[in-house]
């Protein structure tokens, strides 16, 4: 066989892409008919294509690459540890130093006494790490019936059969026999879709009453832990009623259940702080973190404990878990190397300043267009919903998220990646986008805002 490189044709690295690759969250069909798009080279917040279209990427793939792409820094770390030591794991009294030293800079970075990372290769594992690590923390407290976790409908807490059942997607749950048992599931605080008559703060002080009404009626002597993320991402980019967070908080210490803030998108700069949880006012005992954490750069996640569950644990004995790549060394220390330049650079400070007022404003100005009602910015990720009408917060008369793919795919004619959930549009862009990058964003999602509204009425 030939080599398959960057230079091959479009269409013959489509047709081997279509015989052999099985894509994660794809409509076949429409892959089939159109062929993948081959992404071959990345630089900044800028993405290059197998035909050389220069595309904004404003997903930062998925929500990961922090700081963009192209970084030599993080090139020559993950050479140079290569080199030094490929491999070596964490098990049985073994260690090594960039996992030690990630730990430490995380246990700096976090907030509050979370001061212990468990590794995992991705979040969905962290997440998985999770549900074993509380139900074991309950064990060792001697309440081992402390077991259920609750999450909540539309959250996305990952793709394994645990990360799949803390979520609540109902398109996941229909496939192969999810939630697995010992997880339930509450409303999520998204007012725009859900909200009816109220006020956005009444219905946030409901939706979080909707965690005690389920502790009730579970037993709170059932109940292991809460598990969300600080702003649902893969759900729409849903940012809670202000009166939603600190109604969840007291309730979590009125009824002794560990909080677990799913970080995987919010950490490391995504909301214009370390952690979404400072961003909302949260104290979670767990940390779920991925993506961000390498800037995306290598497969990493873990979970970040606090000083209690991981005291708790460790004097239960042996936690009989863990993972052949946990703090794998090639990518602790290409994580460490990226959070050495998030913190020197001022990279969060920078997601502040460029945030508040310069994208919010554009951001908010999208809201004038016919096709769009609110518009909502946390940090750098923001979503649009779009409604046939503003003033109802209608839907479209077409089947949910036909609208919303028209506009992605609009987007991703004009070398913009924007991605959509059911009919909301969504961003995430690199943390070092420029003022300048943001203004191509914003025309280029306003002209595929146009074509989309031009092609339904
Ligand atoms: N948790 C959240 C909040 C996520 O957004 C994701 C992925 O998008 C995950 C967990 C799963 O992470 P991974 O895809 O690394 O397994």
């Amino acid at each position: 066989m030939t080599a398959i490189t960057n230079h091959m044709p479009t269409a013959e690295l489509q047709a081997l892409d279509a015989a052999h690759h099985l894509h994660p969250f794809t409509d076949t069909a429409a892959l089939a008919r159109k062929g993948a798009r081959v992404i071959t080279q990345g630089e900044g917040v800028w993405l290059t294509d197998s035909e050389g279209h220069r595309i904004l990427d404003g997903m930062a793939g998925l929500w990961c690459v922090n700081l963009g792409y192209g970084r030599e820094e993080l090139a020559e770390t993950a050479a140079r540890q290569m080199r030094e030591l490929c491999y070596y794991n964490t098990f049985f009294q073994t260690t090594h130093v960039p996992a030690i030293a990630l730990a430490a800079k995380i246990a700096e970075l976090a907030p509050g006494d979370l001061n212990h990372v468990f590794y995992a290769g991705s979040g969905s594992e962290a997440n998985d790490t999770n549900i074993r690590l509380v139900r074991h923390y309950w064990a060792a407290r001697g309440k081992p019936d402390k077991t259920v976790i609750i999450g909540r409908r539309n959250g996305y807490h990952g793709s394994t059969m645990g990360g799949a059942s803390l979520g609540g997607m109902s398109a996941m749950h229909r496939q192969g026999g999810l939630p697995i048992p010992g997880i339930a599931h509450i409303g999520q605080p998204d007012w725009w879709s859900e909200g009816g008559e109220m006020t956005p703060g009444d219905f946030g002080l409901m939706r979080a009453r909707e965690l005690e009404a389920k502790i009730l009626e579970l037993g709170e002597d059932r109940v292991a832990a809460f598990i969300a993320e600080p702003v649902q991402g893969a759900g729409g980019v849903i940012v809670a009623p202000e009166t939603y967070w600190p109604e969840v908080q007291r309730i979590c210490d009125k009824y002794e259940i560990l909080l677990i803030a799913d970080e995987v998108i919010t950490g490391f700069g995504r909301t214009g702080n370390w952690f979404g949880s400072q961003t909302m006012g949260i104290r979670p005992h767990i940390m779920t973190i991925a993506k961000g954490l390498s800037s995306g750069y290598v497969p990493i996640g873990g979970s970040i404990v606090c000083d209690e569950v991981a005291a708790t644990v460790a004097a239960a004995g042996e936690f009989a878990h863990g993972y052949t790549y946990s703090g794998h060394p090639v990518a602790a220390a290409v994580a460490l190397e990226n959070l050495r330049i998030l913190q020197e650079d001022g990279v969060i400070d920078h997601v502040r300043d460029v945030a508040h007022p310069y994208l919010a404003e554009r951001w908010q100005a999208l809201a004038d267009h016919p096709l769009v009602g609110e518009a909502k910015l946390v940090g750098l990720m923001g979503s649009i919903a779009l409604t046939p009408d503003k003033a109802k917060r209608a839907r479209f008369a077409s089947e949910a998220g036909t609208v919303g793919l028209r506009a992605r795919e609009r987007c991703f004619a004009n070398d913009l990646v924007m991605r959509h959930v059911g009919d909301r549009m969504i961003i995430a862009p690199p943390l070092v986008i420029r003022p300048e990058e943001i203004d191509v964003l914003i025309d280029r999602a306003r002209k595929s805002l146009d074509e989309t509204y031009a092609a339904i009425k």
